[in-house]
């Protein structure tokens, strides 16, 4: 293989290990934490203690609406079997019916639109609850692949690091520092020359860069200072 040959397969193995190292970060990441089930989880314990909330409101709006019409058949007991004597009690009797009436008919439009309150929020718990299990499914769906694949990515990242070892050995040290240090400032590091052109800037190479690069030397571009692959 010739030299930047060689530069170029290890670059290869150089980004391909990083993805690599990106994918168990990926996993260690799934491993730990979902973001979609913990929002979701936190919404279903929001709904939860709403709906306990409306719950609890609507047996006190009940409990209230009963109190009222207790009081209800007591004056209309006292009415109707005779007990009332004087007309003034009467026609206290009769105007606090009313009211109770009127109050008991509110207390009801109220009751109403909880209950319709309470049902939307029956509603959504039964939504995310059902949202919550088929993404927890997902997730351990990807748990599990991710723990298959966790033996493959560390054999590939052993095997590349062996590959790449071997490559090294057969260059110069100083070969493998400009690689280095051209890796460590832009990727690719090594660049093919196409039609007399760098493809890492894009821009024409002299004709004296190209002659030493088809002669196997290590050449870098003037432009981008990327090692010309021709
Ligand atoms: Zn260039």
């Amino acid at each position: 293989m010739k030299l930047v040959e060689t530069l170029a397969a290890i670059e290869a193995l150089d980004l391909r290990h990083a993805e690599l190292l990106s994918q168990q970060e990926q996993a260690a990441l799934r491993a730990k934490t979902d973001p979609t089930v913990r929002q979701l989880r936190q919404r279903r314990a929001g709904l939860e203690t709403l709906g306990q909330q409306q719950a609890s409101a609507l047996r006190q709006l009940e409990f209230e609406v009963a109190e009222l019409r207790d009081r209800v058949k007591t004056h209309e007991k006292a009415i109707y079997d005779g007990s009332v004597r004087h007309p003034a009690d009467l026609q206290r009797r009769q105007h606090e019916l009313q009211t109770l009436s009127g109050k008991i008919g509110e207390f009801e439009e109220t009751e109403l639109a909880q209950m319709e309150a309470q049902e939307q929020t029956t509603r959504e718990l039964t939504e995310t609850t059902s949202e919550l299990a088929d993404r927890e499914r997902e997730v351990e769906q990807q748990r599990t692949a991710d723990r298959g694949n966790a033996s493959l990515l560390a054999e590939e990242l052993a095997a590349g690091d062996e590959e790449r070892r071997q490559l090294a050995d057969v260059l110069a040290p100083s070969v493998m520092r400009i690689y280095e240090r051209t890796a460590a400032r832009r990727r690719p590091a090594v660049a093919k020359v196409v039609a007399g052109t760098c493809t890492g800037c894009r821009l024409p190479l002299a004709p004296r860069l190209l002659q030493e690069a088809r002669q196997d030397h290590l050449v870098t571009c003037e432009n981008c200072e990327r090692i010309l692959l021709i």
